[in-house]
């Protein structure tokens, strides 16, 4: 299987929306690792365009010290985070380059290509075509001042930007003029029998998006794709157009392709195994403000070159913080680093894993209810299994055979096929609600059995020892289940019952006899109300 997260835009770090798709991604990698699949997880940075060009203009250094520094900085949140691609590449390579090249070729070559005149906002002063974010102007409906150049915040109308009254660029503050530039252009329509049929295969998207495609796109003759860009533009020329750029939107997608290169040349792999292998499973994981690049464009470039098409893409919402946009001036756009100079990453994984269903709609960060319910399930009802009954093994033996146990382990056994769907389906949400109930039941059998009262009357050594056996190894079914969500927490589990080799999915189905107990280490710490509003205290000043 190859699977791909979206790239993140090189102009900008990593906040705590990113992170959903990023966590989500590395869930769903970790667990079909756990499934004993052969697994490859890319990313890149996504770094042409003309936001990259302006800023780095601004800040006086090539796109390209930009561009390191913000790769490093995306690269160290990510692993702090957990999420651990086999390679983090860059569309700005020579490898991407040269991928983009040979895909325009097959679209020209299949008669796809036709060029046109295209009007755009030109700031003269600037110097280049004004993309639609960096125009401001009076909205043509409603007449509210200082709207973008593509949409209205006071009324939601959208338009072109030559709609617009009172234009002004805002790279130099200037009038912009209207100029035309030759555009290029993907015919899309001549791919509709395929896109039609291609989005809705089932199981290819999820039903809310292969119906939108549907409504929304395919009632209509689809509209020419814009591909080119005129000079000044930071990207790749074409090769049979000088002074014409690839629009970011067409590179950028390739750079799963070319971190998939890069990685090849690094580890002595074959890339055509990857891309051109329909044995290949290949997943991308996206937010659904870009499903039409990945549904639309990029099949039919795939198709075009010949190259394996995705067998699912997999779409999911946004991200709210107690229940509105993340704010700035309200400190809930939260940074990742800001987060994690206050909170454990962790507990952020698993609480984005028990809001997310599966489905694309946005998802809510509830800082209260976040303390409030990461306390209570991997502080109350997991870490505190072991933390409860290890101590009175210390130094000892789980029992050599397992002891009765009410039938609690091979009922929870017997939930590992109805946790796997979950996790194929990335309803994350249903699998940390059967995790609970599960660690619940084990939790009530501890409480009734009571270790800590057994351990002061004669001659019960062996029924503490069966008992924290039976909690013990029901601990680490639990975590072994929440592994692909949390993978320190299991590794600390095996750790603490010293089991040697490598997690599979089938382990949840024997109990460990006989291991010796490592000494109990602190597995996981309580979310403090406090660190919590510490996040949103420091985001409120940096903002300031
Ligand atoms: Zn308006």
């Amino acid at each position: 299987m190859l699977v791909t997260s979206a790239l993140p835009y090189a102009n900008g770090h990593i906040h705590i929306g990113h992170l959903v798709e990023y966590i989500q991604t590395d869930i769903w990698v970790r667990f079909q690792r756990l499934r004993g699949h052969e697994v490859r997880f890319f990313c890149a940075d996504d770094t042409h365009g003309t936001a990259t060009m302006i800023r780095a203009r601004q800040e006086g250094r090539e796109p390209e010290a930009l561009l390191a520094e913000m790769s490093e900085a995306h690269q160290r949140d990510f692993a702090d985070f957990g999420i651990v691609f086999d390679h983090y590449g860059s569309t700005h390579s020579p490898s991407n380059q040269r991928l983009v090249n040979e895909i325009w070729k097959t679209l020209r070559d299949a008669g796809h290509v036709v060029e046109r005149e295209v009007r755009q906002l030109y700031d003269v002063e600037a110097g280049c075509f004004l993309a639609d974010r960096f125009v401001k102007g009076t909205c043509p409906r409603c007449a509210a001042a200082d709207q973008y150049g593509d949409h209205c915040d006071k009324c939601g109308a959208v338009y072109t930007p030559d709609e617009l009254s009172d234009v002004v660029s805002t790279l130099s503050g200037t009038t912009p003029e209207v100029r035309s530039a030759p555009h290029f252009f993907v015919t899309l329509e001549a791919y509709r029998d395929f896109l039609e049929a291609w989005t809705q295969e089932p199981g290819r998207l999820q039903p809310e998006i292969a119906n939108w495609l549907a409504g929304a796109f395919l009632s209509e003759p689809l509209r020419d794709w814009d591909v080119s860009r005129p000079a000044p533009y930071f990207g790749f020329e074409i090769p049979d157009a000088p002074g014409h750029y690839f629009y970011v939107w067409v590179d950028a997608p390739v750079g799963y392709m070319s971190a998939t290169w890069d990685w090849c040349e690094q580890s002595g792999e074959e890339f055509a195994r990857w891309w051109s292998d329909p044995s290949c499973e290949i997943h991308h994981f996206i937010g659904k403000d870009i499903a039409y690049f990945h549904t639309l464009f990029w099949p039919a470039m795939l198709k075009t070159s010949g190259y394996t098409l995705p067998r699912a893409i997999h779409v999911h919402g946004f991200l709210t913080v107690n229940g509105e946009k993340m704010s700035k001036s309200k400190g809930t756009f939260v940074l990742a680093r800001t987060y994690l100079e206050h909170l454990d990453p962790d507990v952020l994984r698993y609480y984005y894993a028990s809001k997310l269903g599966g489905g694309v709609s946005d998802i809510d960060l509830n800082l209260e209810e976040f303390a409030a319910k990461v306390n209570a399930d991997l502080v109350g009802k997991v870490v505190n299994l072991a933390s409860r009954t290890a101590r009175f093994l210390k130094g000892g033996h789980l029992t050599d055979a397992y002891p009765d146990d009410g039938g609690l382990f091979e009922q929870a056994a017997r939930r590992a096929d109805e946790i796997a769907e979950a996790y194929e389906a990335c309803d994350t949400n249903r699998v940390t609600r059967i995790a609970m109930a599960l660690a619940d039941r084990a939790n009530e059998y501890v409480e009734t059995r009571a270790p800590w009262s057994l351990r002061k009357q004669e001659g019960k050594q062996e029924e503490v020892r069966a008992v924290c056996s039976v909690a013990l190894n029901l601990f680490r079914q639990i975590t072994l289940y929440l592994e692909p969500i949390l993978p320190r927490l299991a590794a600390q589990a095996r750790a603490l019952l010293a089991v040697e080799a490598e997690a599979a999915w089938r382990d949840a189905q024997t109990p460990l006899t006989g291991n010796a107990l490592a000494d109990f280490e602190h597995l996981l710490q309580r979310v403090d109300p406090e660190r919590v509003q510490a996040v949103v205290a420091t985001s409120v000043e940096a903002e300031r």
